[in-house]
């Protein structure tokens, strides 16, 4: 039988000296095509309460021994470099699950501290959200993103390996008494869930969220990915149809991934990431850290630049502000999904950060 790859986590370290060969002197993360980096994900665990099968291998992946996950700390330290050096406008905690980071109200405290004016959200599952939202607001978060593929509780527990679906609307409905609105919910497009797309878009109308389907990439653990069995936006879109009046508005500004769709006349409109069928990667404005302190210019691209070394080896703000611009200076163009002999990035996407 073939190993399965778990996404463990690459080694790259940052010595020598970056590969900034023909960049110009400019303070932000501009790379070689063109696009500049504003918009930072930092992941913080590769732990989850889910085991999402277009994500996690059923046995979850392998822990990170605590040292090697950056603190508090060393993320805000990050952040703040990221902001005041390098031009980043808004910060998003994802993993893995970032609830399951028991620390992660000092996580956000202390990057709201360290770049008070930037928004602060988080990309979560929403499991235990309601317990731990009142301390996450008091420390800084403006935010969150839930995910929420189906509102029918087997295909739940079918697509997520676990029977959770009452916690997730337990963490929906306390952000909305928290005030978080308009709140997003993102549903992944699976063949299993497909049938059920218009109720869980009825539902996210009937509840005042704002729903974004996003077509499944090649980044589960299990690499079990194949391109004619993924659905994708247009496919989505026929079933809606059966159901829903939907015209196309456009993206709300051009580096959004998600393209709208007013549904029935409005005002509500309806999202589809077509990250698959309909490339974005010209107008990508992303940059990631994972867990562990390496940056990620793509998430496709297994190149990692190790900021925690120089974190933790004494470097000054300027000096791990270059590494970050050499990394993100040699961003690839694009996914190459449509490249006859596509691999697929050794980390899958809970070890990368969604
Ligand atoms: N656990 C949190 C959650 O599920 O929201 C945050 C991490 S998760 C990796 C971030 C986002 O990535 C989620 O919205 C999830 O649905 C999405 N995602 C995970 N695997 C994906 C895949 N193979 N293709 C497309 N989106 C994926
Ligand atoms: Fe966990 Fe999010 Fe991955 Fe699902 S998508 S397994 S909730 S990290």
């Amino acid at each position: 039988m073939a190993a399965v790859n778990l996404g463990l986590p690459r080694s790259a370290r940052a010595s020598g000296e970056p590969r900034v060969e023909g960049r110009p002197d400019v303070p932000g993360l501009l790379d070689r095509h063109g696009r500049v980096a504003r918009d930072l994900r930092v992941s913080v665990t590769e732990k989850c309460s889910l085991r999402c099968t277009y994500c996690m291998p059923e046995e979850g992946l392998p822990a990170i021994p605590r040292d090697e996950l950056l603190t508090p700390v060393e993320i805000a330290r990050l952040v703040g470099i990221g902001v005041h050096d390098l031009g980043i406008r808004e910060v998003r905690f994802t993993g893995g699950e970032p609830l399951m980071r028991a620390d992660l109200a000092e996580i956000i405290g202390m990057t709201h501290a360290a770049a008070p004016a930037i928004d602060i959200s988080i990309t979560t599952n929403g499991i235990g959200l309601d317990h731990r939202l009142p301390a996450l607001v008091a420390a800084g978060l403006n935010r969150v993103n839930i995910s929420l593929d189906t509102v029918d509780r087997e295909h739940f527990a079918a697509l997520t390996r676990r029977d959770r679906l009452p916690a997730v609307f337990a963490g929906i409905a306390a952000a909305h008494a928290a005030g978080l609105t308009p709140l997003k919910l993102n549903a992944v497009m699976m063949r299993q869930t497909l049938a059920g797309a218009p109720d869980l878009l009825a539902w996210a109308l009937e509840h005042g969220c704002r729903l974004r389907f996003i077509e499944q990439m090649p980044l589960d653990a299990d690499h079990s990915w194949l391109r004619e069995n993924m659905v994708s936006a247009e496919e989505l879109l026929a079933v809606l149809r059966t159901r829903f009046d939907l015209v196309e508005v456009g993206r709300d500004d051009p580096s959004a991934p998600a393209e709208e769709w007013l549904v029935d006349g409005g005002p509500s409109t309806v999202g589809i990431i077509a990250s698959v069928t309909r490339s974005f990667c010209a107008a990508c404005d992303r940059t990631r850290i994972t867990a562990e302190g390496t940056v990620r210019s793509c998430l496709f691209g297994d190149d990692e630049t190790d900021l925690r070394s120089l974190l933790r080896g004494g470097a000054d703000d300027p000096e791990i502000a270059r590494w970050w611009r050499g990394a993100m200076w040699n961003k690839q163009s694009g996914h190459g999904m449509e490249r006859a002999g596509f691999v697929p990035p050794v980390r899958s996407m809970g070890a990368i950060g969604g």
